[in-house]
Parts: C-alpha cells; structure tokens; sequence
C-alpha cells in the first residue's frame, strides 16, 4: 500500500506516519515544514519512507501508483492560523483541491482532515455530526473554520459528482509529544509555563471548556475511518470535557508545580463550550478513547521536559 500524507511532519501526522509504517504501509509525507518539523520525523529510519519538502497549495504528480491520500497539511493553532491567515485558506482551499485532483487521477482513497472547528462557537453541546455549527466567516478564525468547511464541500463534491472514494474526519483537540512549545495551543502553554515556574495564562475566566484526545487514540480513529466504508464525516476526539481553568489546576498538580494562574483577555470568537458525541466513532468504526488525561499528560510533560529550548513560549496577540 502506498499512501501520502500531507502535513506528515506535523505534530498528528507524524504519529499517523510511525501508524501507518506499523502497518506495513509505504509512507510518502509531503510537507512545507511551515509549521512541521524534520525533528517530527528524524526517528523514522524504515526505507518504506520518504519526506518530499513540498508545498501542496502547488499541484504535484506522481508516476507511480498511489492508494491512500490523507490530507491533514494546514496550520492548525489558533495562534499559527493568525499568524498564516492566506497560507490557511489556501492550504484548505487550493491544497485540497490538488489532493483530490491526485486521488482522481490516481483511484486513491482520500481522507481530508477536518476539525471540530467547523461546528464554530456551537450552540450545541455535545457536537454531533449532524449539527450544522455556528461560524463567523469574517472572524480571525474564519480563515481556518471556513476553509476546511470549504474543503469538506470540495471533497463530497468529489465524492458525488466524480464517485471519488472519500472520508472526512473532524479532529477535535488533540495532545501529546511533538507539538510545538510555541504553538499558542494551551497544552504547550500551560506545561511550558508550569516548568518554567511561569504563572498559567488563563484566557477569559476560564469558564470555557474542551475535551482533550490523546494523540494515539486520535490516529488510531483516524485509520480506522480511513479502512472503513463510511463518507460522511465522523467526529475523533475525547468526550471527557474540562473547563479551562480546571485543566490549569490540573496541569500544576500534574507537574508539581508553584505556578500560579493569571487571566488574560478572551480571544475573539473563542468557542465556549466543546465536546465530540462519539456515538458515530463508537458504532461504525469500533473506536473510542483508550488513554485518560493522566497518563497522556505524564507522556507529554515527560516529552517537554526533555526538549530544548524549554524557554519559549507563544501567547495569544
Ligand atoms: N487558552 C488559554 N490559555 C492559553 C492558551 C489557550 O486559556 O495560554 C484557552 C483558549 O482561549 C481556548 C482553549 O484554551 O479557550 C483552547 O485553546 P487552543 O488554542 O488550545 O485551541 P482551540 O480549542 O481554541 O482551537
């Protein structure tokens, strides 16, 4: 089996790269390295893998015949995505586009990863896939919400009018090693903080929540849709919800921490209530989350603790 990933040297795609090799696959990852890193990817040494520095937004071809395609290349931090507000929307946009285009030509499968933010600021609680969401398209995070909304039209487009063979995956918040210290998620920030004996920045009063998926169990749902025959979109993320400000109280227990906590203003459009319903996941793929809060933080503050440049972290502008 030959299978692309884009965005492969990112935080989720190279856990889906290590999934897939585990499998037997013959992995090719393309990424711009905007937000990825070879540092991601420098453990692989398996001769099934190939890193192309390649920027999808520009179409590609292979000569070779490829099966699977997961696209998961896109600045995904809130703090990355204003930062990299064209390259987001051209990512989401013409990205996907030249995917789906290779997935024709080749008959791969395509899998496009979407995100919980296509459900915007919801006003339902939990999201399940059949809720249409409440975005605000010309918010700062429109460039990202309106973007992969634009790219599961794309795709299903694809899929009915060219019978592309296709899935949708809506990623909610996912941790573990490899994110960037200064992506801006709050994972990062808060255990950078905490290490550093830095007070927590609370967004808000904290009264926000999330729920928050191991990165193993987010790839292992994501290769299950991806071998399953379903082509609507399916939620993959953790159910257990948290406000924001019991995770800080939970991350300084967690490292033992003196940090205190410190509020900082909301971001604007930040979503105040999320949780996947999983029911879908649960039903047609056999999936739910394995690893508790506990022991994926421990891997991740252990991950943290070990990598340089502990210093730097990245607030919210
Ligand atoms: N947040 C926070 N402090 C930080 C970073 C984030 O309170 O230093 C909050 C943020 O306002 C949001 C939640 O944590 O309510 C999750 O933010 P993140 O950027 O991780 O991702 P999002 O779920 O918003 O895409």
């Amino acid at each position: 089996m030959k299978t692309i990933v884009t965005g492969g040297a990112g935080f989720l795609g190279s856990h889906l790269c290590d999934l897939l090799l585990s499998k037997g696959h013959q992995v090719i990852c393309i990424d711009n390295m905007v937000t990825g890193s070879e540092r991601n990817i420098e453990h692989i040494s398996s001769d099934r893998f190939t890193c192309l520095k390649n920027d999808v937004t520009k179409p590609i071809y292979f000569g070779d015949r490829i099966d699977y395609i997961f696209h998961l290349a896109s600045p995904a931090s809130p703090v990355d995505y204003l930062d990299l507000p064209i390259q987001t929307l051209k990512v989401g946009a013409l990205g996907t586009y030249n995917m789906l285009g290779l997935a024709k030509e080749q008959g791969a499968r395509f899998m496009l990863a979407s995100t919980s933010e296509v459900y915007g600021d919801p006003l339902v609680n939990p999201q399940p896939e059949e809720y249409w969401g409440n975005v605000n398209s010309i918010g700062p995070r429109g460039v990202y919400d309106e973007a992969k909304r634009y790219a599961e039209a794309i795709t299903m487009a694809y899929h009915r009018y060219h019978g592309l063979d296709t899935r949708i995956v809506r990623i909610f918040n996912t941790y573990g090693p490899r994110m960037r210290l200064n992506d801006g998620r709050v994972v990062p920030n808060f255990i950078g903080q905490a290490l550093r004996g830095e007070d927590l920045t609370v967004y808000g009063d904290g009264s926000q929540t999330r729920s928050f998926c191991y990165v193993s169990d987010e790839v292992d749902g994501i290769y299950r849709l991806m071998m399953s025959d379903y082509t609507l979109p399916v939620n993959i993320g953790n159910p257990e919800e948290h406000t924001i400000l019991e995770f800080a109280k939970i991350i300084t227990r967690m490292t033992g921490s003196s940090s205190g906590i410190v509020f900082k203003e909301l971001p604007v459009d930040d979503p105040k209530q999320r949780r996947p319903d999983i029911e879908k996941a649960r039903k047609l793929l056999g999936w739910e989350p394995k690893v508790g809060l506990g022991d994926g933080l421990r891997e991740t503050v252990g991950y943290f603790q070990k990598i340089p440049g502990k210093s730097q972290g990245k607030s919210h502008p």
